[in-house]
């Protein structure tokens, strides 16, 4: 079994049967991601014939604009969603800072439900680390995921000693900084993701599929030093006890 701790299912278009084929084949079980309500409506869908995808409800912080005046009609996708993403915050990407009140807004409001309901998060921290740190604790949020850390090493060690997992992307072998990143944190603590078919494009040039988990749990293992089987033996692991607050499924 593999893992794959951040995907958007919405992003393959025309590729989407290749995708989950896939996904079957490889036995990699998906957290599908959403967007908005749109993409988390979609993926649900396709959950009915994939029992492998997760699908996850949030509101990226890149949509908080559009979707801070509907919280009020989140709650009932929330109570139902095993896993909240993905949310967040981003202060690399959006650079109009007229919008982040909104971002803070809808990411305060999941924080709050997400402790409400017991749930597990799944977070976009860009260039806004430290304040992610600081609101994970004020929440008491239980085993965060991570998504695709790229901050400074010192607030991921905090993270760490909160109790977070972390997602490794697809820029592994590409990044000296996801290699410094991956070798700090204690295997047991970290999952695989792809972030959808364009992440592994922004890299190299490459459409990404799922089954790119693959050459990403034989990164870890060239930098950890340790047996492929091994690794891929751990995420799977770290991916149930991330869950056991709150089963998957
Ligand atoms: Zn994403």
């Amino acid at each position: 079994m593999y893992i794959d701790a951040h995907n958007h299912l919405d992003f393959y278009g025309k590729n989407l049967d290749k995708a989950l084929n896939i996904i079957k084949q490889n036995n990699i079980i998906t957290l599908g991601c959403a967007m908005d309500v749109q993409t988390y409506l979609f993926t649900k869908e396709i959950n009915k014939d994939n029992p492998l995808i997760i699908p996850c409800f949030g509101i990226h912080p890149w949509k908080a604009d559009e979707n801070f005046m509907n919280l009020d009609s989140f709650e009932q996708y929330i109570k139902e969603s095993k896993v909240i993403g993905e949310i967040g915050l981003d202060y690399h990407w959006v650079l109009e800072k007229e919008k982040y009140p909104y971002m803070r807004q809808v990411f305060s409001y999941f924080l709050k439900m997400a402790y409400k309901y017991n749930k597990i998060t799944n977070i976009h921290t860009k260039g806004a680390e430290e304040e992610i740190y600081e609101s994970i604790k004020k929440y008491e949020l239980k085993t965060p995921i991570i998504h695709w850390y790229s901050g400074p090493l010192d607030t991921m060690k905090k993270l760490l000693d909160y109790g977070c997992y972390f997602t490794t992307s697809v820029d592994i072998g590409y990044s000296k900084l996801t290699e410094e990143i991956v070798k700090t944190l204690p295997l047991n603590r970290i999952l695989t993701e792809t972030d959808g078919p364009t992440s592994l494009e922004w890299v190299n040039g490459q459409y990404g599929y799922p089954d790119e988990v693959k050459n990403i749990v034989n990164q870890i293992a060239i930098i950890k030093n340790l047996p492929y089987e091994e690794v891929k033996h751990t995420i799977a692991e770290n991916f149930k006890k991330a869950g056991e607050c709150n089963e998957y499924s």
